[in-house]
């Protein structure tokens, strides 16, 4: 395991670094993520963010988004860069298997690997851990890497700010998840102070939606959302054909899920869609109820206590079966 001043004599010449993240990045994956690169370049360092898929394109307008490469289209360069590499930062996930192919050139690879995540189980192939899972947010830990463990605050600028900004915005739900406590809020604040325009940010990336994707929302609302009142759950499904119809695109299915959570009473919703490899399972959940239990336990997945996903390889009418027959053993939660 390294030490704090171990990383902070490390990062004091110019390192060959490598920043990763989950599969399919969200906001929090992609602001963490260029965040720190933000900081690092600024320091001097070679670094590269790779991810191991595309990410949505309301995110495409973040500071630095041009650098990117994607593990999927640049699989060669991917691969060298990480061998090369002297440092590989993993943020917003805490196993290689979040990463697909390339976790296991990270696990292969010399580099210092130093996580900085939020969730829950860690898988023990890191030599250093800025994990916490209270904070709302891996960009909240990356702030709090850079200013409050390295010291650093001086470096903090524009960028950086605008990119931890948006990482913190999408995980907190827009600051409004019990996770976004007083301490997210200063933070917030002092992202403001260092240039982040929250206006601009939340624009950005709410109200920045193709004329298809709100049709397709439409359609999941009118026609395919289900209301199970004895279970106080909503699911919504979607088929590999509506996904085509609609021109579906990474990113347009984002958030759909919440509007089946927003329906009063409700405490578990699932949005349930056929991509073309195997069908994916988002789940959310208020208050104590485990969404992340029944991921991990029926659908390959994890997640956090209200905010969790997984896939099943089973076909979509089996899966919907499934996820409805489960339901049964949370129903004394689910009613609480
Ligand atoms: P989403 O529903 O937005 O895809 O994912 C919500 C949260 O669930 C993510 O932030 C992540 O923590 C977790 N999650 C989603 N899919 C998976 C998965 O396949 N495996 C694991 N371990 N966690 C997942
Ligand atoms: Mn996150």
């Amino acid at each position: 395991m390294l030490s704090v001043s171990e990383i902070k004599s490390l990062l004091a010449t110019p390192q060959k670094i490598v920043i990763t993240t989950h599969h399919k990045p969200d906001g929090d994956a992609m602001g963490s993520s260029l965040g720190l690169y933000a900081y690092l370049i600024q320091k001097g360092h070679h670094v590269k963010v790779i991810t191991p898929t595309d990410y949505p394109y309301f995110l495409h307008w973040l500071p630095n988004n041009s650098d990117v490469i994607i593990y999927t289209e640049q699989q060669e360069l991917s691969a060298r860069l990480v061998e090369e590499a002297s440092m590989v930062f993993c943020l917003d996930f805490n196993t290689l298997s979040r990463i697909n192919e390339l976790g296991e050139l990270v696990r292969a690879s010399d580099a210092y690997k130093i996580m900085i995540d939020h969730h829950l189980d860690p898988e023990d192939f890191d030599d250093y851990r800025h994990w916490s899972i209270s904070a709302c947010a891996a960009a909240q830990l990356v702030y709090d890497f850079i200013v409050n463990e390295l010291k650093e605050g001086e470096f903090m600028n524009k960028d950086i700010a605008t990119c931890l900004y948006t990482g913190i915005m999408t995980d907190s739900g827009s600051f409004r998840f019990p996770s976004a406590d007083a301490t997210v809020y200063r933070i917030a604040a002092d992202l403001i102070d260092f240039g982040a325009e929250h206006w601009r940010i939340h624009q950005l990336v709410y109200d920045n939606a193709t004329e298809n994707r709100l049709r397709f929302l439409g359609h999941c609302l009118s026609n395919k959302l289900e209301i199970l009142r004895d279970y106080r759950t909503a699911i919504i499904t979607v088929t590999k054909e509506e996904l085509k119809e609609f021109n579906i695109q990474t990113g347009d299915t984002e958030g759909i899920v919440n509007y089946a959570l927003s329906v009063n009473g409700i405490k578990l919703a699932a949005f349930i869609i056929e991509r073309t490899d195997k069908v994916k399972l988002s789940l959310r959940s208020t208050g104590d109820f485990p969404a992340n239990e029944i991921c991990k336990k029926y659908f390959n997945g994890g997640g956090h206590r209200n905010a969790a996903g997984g896939y099943s390889d089973k076909n979509l009418t089996d899966t919907v079966l499934e996820f409805k027959a489960l339901l049964e053993e949370y129903k004394t939660q689910l009613l609480q």
